[in-house]
């Protein structure tokens, strides 16, 4: 009895120095055990309490030209994401911005997230996703599509891993669909010379992979050289070629022809996307299946593509769809359509993987997929690794996006590699 008082008044003395917030931060660590327990017992309070922000820039190996970042900096740049519901319940995401893709940057995702897009979930009811998304909405107006779409994705992934927790559901049992994989993965080709190609191929093999994709563009004369040598090299594989819009209309006619005589099957973003006369005219001559990726962001553009008869398919990527709501939704339009899907993705690390996983896995994707996160990065910050062998990957199962986040890790990543604080919206 007299150890029960005391524990009592602990307890009170403990209430009235932490606000609940503040309380609920600092019992963040939570034993994996609870977790489970929490996930099955009925929830009263599904609100959105708060949301955790950590920078952090996961080091990478290899070259890729995606990874160079201001003043210097080399590696995958996130904003990792806790979102917290009232009873304690969390979910986890991931914003992966790259000033080389588009023009989201770590700086850029820290602050929408921590201003904008964050502070409009503060208080919504996290089981109800399209409501998120249209709060997001009202908090930041659209340019030509979603805004901030990167940035965006960390809370739609946060709030699929909440609501998978809350319901005791994976992705794909939430959207009543098979959990589908193991999934190939694709080996990526980025290089500046046909030596080095050789080294970054022969890399891929020892680690069990047979699938290219190959960074392609400017110069048509060494692309043709470089899918040459991959076809030659990996026969059978699937030969995907991504020029990340970076050839004009007259050498993307010129080249693709060539790629396809050189053994390409696809090719990926020959021109900006804004360029809709020449990817017209590229579907149009035939030489290639014309894949779209940067510029589709929402499925109201996707649509409008389509109709304009733009593309052949898209090569899919969460992440820059504004998460999975709307990637989803655009992989049903092009089934619709009769058209092509692949997945891909922006070197993603663990989290938006595996958030990434779910959603190709539950559409039984079977071609390659280049998620090159295991190719580039050399850590993570999950309790329980992807499991990854000889270029292959499983689709994680288990409640939300099928991973444990290791919060230790996250905040060691963070210090040690951006030498930040969390930030608390
Ligand atoms: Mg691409």
């Amino acid at each position: 009895m007299k150890s029960k008082t005391k524990y009592v008044s602990a307890v009170s003395k403990d209430s009235r120095q932490l606000s609940r917030r503040q309380f609920l931060r600092s019992s963040a660590v939570v034993p994996l055990g609870l977790i489970t327990a929490v996930a099955y017992t009925k929830q009263q309070n599904t609100k959105i309490e708060h949301i955790d922000l950590f920078t952090v820039r996961y080091p990478t190996k290899g070259y890729f030209k995606f990874f160079i970042g201001p003043g210097g900096t080399y590696g995958r740049e996130a904003v990792i994401v806790k979102i917290t519901t009232g009873d304690g319940v969390v979910g986890w995401g991931q914003s992966i911005p790259s000033p080389k893709w588009s023009y989201e940057t770590l700086e850029t995702a820290k602050i929408v997230l921590r201003d904008y897009l964050g502070p409009a979930l503060i208080g919504q009811n996290s089981m109800d996703i399209d409501g998120a998304h249209k709060a997001m909405d009202r908090a930041l107006a659209p340019g030509f599509s979603t805004a901030m779409p990167i940035a965006r994705s960390g809370l739609d992934i946060a709030l699929h891993d909440l609501v998978g927790k809350l319901k005791g559901r994976s992705l794909s049992q939430m959207w009543h669909r098979p959990q589908g994989g193991p999934l190939t993965l694709s080996w990526t080709v980025n290089a500046r010379t046909l030596d080095e190609a050789e080294v970054v191929i022969d890399a891929g093999y020892k680690r069990g992979y047979s699938n290219f994709n190959i960074k392609v563009a400017p110069d048509p004369k060494f692309d043709v050289g470089l899918a040459r040598l991959v076809r030659r090299r990996a026969p059978e594989g699937f030969l995907w070629a991504d020029a990340n819009g970076g050839y004009d209309q007259a050498a993307a006619l010129a080249v693709a022809p060539k790629l396809a005589d050189a053994g390409v099957d696809v090719l990926e973003a020959p021109l900006k996307p804004n360029r809709i006369s020449g990817y017209q005219a590229l579907k149009k001559q035939g030489a290639l299946p014309i894949l779209m990726d940067e510029g589709v962001v929402s499925p109201v553009e996707l649509s409008e593509f389509i109709r304009l008869k733009m593309l052949d398919g898209v090569a899919m990527k969460p992440s820059r769809c504004g998460g999975l709501v709307t990637a989803k939704r655009q992989i049903e339009i092009l089934l619709d359509a009769g058209l092509m899907w692949l997945g891909s993705g922006l070197t993603d690390p663990d989290i938006s993987m595996a958030a990434a996983l779910g959603l190709y896995g539950a559409y039984g994707l079977t071609k390659p997929v280049a998620l090159n996160g295991p190719q580039f990065l050399t850590t993570d910050v999950l309790v329980k690794s992807l499991n990854i062998r000889n270029g292959s990957v499983k689709v994680p199962d288990g409640p939300g996006l099928g991973v444990e986040v290791d919060e230790s890790k996250v905040v060691k990543l963070m210090k040690e590699t951006t030498n930040s604080e969390r930030i608390e919206v």
